[in-house]
């Protein structure tokens, strides 16, 4: 398919046996101790289908509960042992999950959506359907927007109006299109550049370059010029402020305060052949989702995550990013407040794990904003349905009783109800196509 965006690098590996590579071309890495041990509590018998499954993660802040759950015990506690698979990017996720674990893939594991809804539609897998069952939310927010120094001047920030005419000057001043990138096409970090730059007035098909970068190509690259902005997962924003490469244009949790970000989704065949096992997956990862959350557990996370066995990150540089310790806008201004960072379970909108239909929603739409997937995702209802079919909140709701949380923390229904994005769009789930009447910028 023509396309317009570019891959700087070739990272879609096919090979079963390349698949596993991870940023240093090592084999895949199971969980282990902070000294790089193995694999620490011992596994309960609760009486489950299978003992064991494979998850995938990408190393940036949205993996952190996944870890936190094999680290302190939560899964093993529920009777699951939980290995964890660092993937190299997210093509190489997307290709572990169709092959399954029985193959040396992955059961499942985190998610930028739509991913698991297009995988069981077979639309990013060339036609293969993997049917998937999204299960649970890993975070909100923690995403954020980088803009190089060379751009300090025009301080870009989350309403871009004031600086969209130093964009679309590019070709005049520079000679070519400002650049702008993201990790991996049509879903979450694609879509949160796309909506900030529509929203400040800019198409991002036909004013800018929009390229697909790996995210740890993305300090090299912005170094360098190869782009100006980039849409990524902490660290890596907070990286390009700390290095002195860039600076922090836009949080996502400015664009959309407590916005779905990354998913917990495994394949369907898995948790229709061990439902038990998926539920106390489930009470594992809330468990998990609870103790990342809590503030004063933070500086610990930070330590844990650094390991070499999982990002292989100074701590140093993954403490202030979950903390929420920002340096916002060219003038570099502290920003202190842990709402705008990283959420693994508290919100102001509820319990941030609840795999609400309604947000889920949001992202299929979006796609059709895009036109994305011309002739196989084309209407409002055909994602309906494909949400309707991919979002478990039943196995949720089913593990938050059997773990006794309080009720207000299970949410009763499939929507959150409205939501409303900086520049004053409201996404009503219930009417998504006032919603898209209301974007000015869309295919
Ligand atoms: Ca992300």
């Amino acid at each position: 398919m023509p396309n317009r965006r570019k891959f700087l690098s070739v990272f879609s590996a096919t090979l079963a046996g390349t698949l596993f590579l991870n940023a240093c071309g090592n084999p895949p890495e199971k969980g282990g101790g902070a000294d790089g041990g193995t694999a620490s509590a011992p596994v309960a018998d609760a009486g489950l289908e299978t003992k064991t499954i494979t998850l995938g993660y990408v190393p940036i802040v949205e993996a952190a509960s996944l870890v936190v759950g094999v680290e302190k015990g939560f899964f093993a506690k529920h009777g699951l042992e939980v290995k964890l698979a660092k993937q190299a990017s997210w093509p190489a996720a997307r290709d572990n999950v169709v092959i399954g674990s029985a193959g040396g893939g992955i059961d499942g594991g985190q998610w930028q959506l739509p991913m698991p809804h297009l995988i069981t539609e077979g639309i990013i897998t060339n036609g293969n359907k993997v049917p998937m069952y999204v299960l649970a939310q890993l975070i909100s927010q923690g995403n954020g927007i980088a803009v190089s120094n060379s751009l300090k001047k025009a301080n870009l920030r989350v309403d871009l109006t004031p600086a969209a005419p130093t964009i679309l000057g590019f070709p005049k001043t520079e000679g070519r299109k400002f650049r702008a990138a993201h990790t991996y096409p049509n879903a979450n970090q694609d879509l949160w550049i796309r909506y900030w730059l529509g929203a400040g007035g800019i198409d991002p098909d036909k004013d800018i370059e929009l390229l697909t970068v790996p995210s740890t190509e993305t300090l090299q690259g912005m170094r360098n010029g190869t782009m100006e902005a980039f849409s990524t997962g902490d660290p890596w924003p907070f990286r390009i402020v700390k290095d002195d490469i860039g600076y922090l244009a836009a949080l996502t949790a400015e664009m959309w305060p407590v916005h779905p970000e990354e998913f917990l989704a495994v394949r369907a065949d898995w948790v229709d052949k061990h439902p038990k096992a998926a539920v106390a997956l489930l009470k594992g990862l809330m468990e998990s989702q609870q103790w990342a959350d809590k503030a004063e557990n933070k500086t610990a996370l930070a330590q844990m995550l650094s390991s070499r066995a999982y990002f292989n990150t100074p701590a140093a540089v993954l403490e202030p990013a979950l903390k929420a310790e920002y340096k916002l806008g060219a003038d570099l201004k502290p920003s202190n407040d842990p709402k705008l960072g990283p959420l693994y379970w508290n919100s102001d909108r509820g319990v941030i794990s609840y795999p609400y239909k309604s947000l889920s929603l949001w992202f299929l739409v979006e796609s059709l904003r895009w036109k994305f997937h011309p002739g196989k995702l084309d209407t409002i209802d055909q994602a309906k349905a494909l949400v309707d079919k991919v979002n478990r909140e039943d196995l949720w709701r089913q593990a938050a009783t059997e773990l006794g949380l309080p009720a207000g923390d299970i949410p009763k229904g499939s929507s959150r109800g409205k939501e409303t994005f900086f520049d004053g769009i409201v996404f009503d789930p219930e009417n998504p196509q006032a919603y898209l009447d209301s974007l000015k910028i869309k295919r």
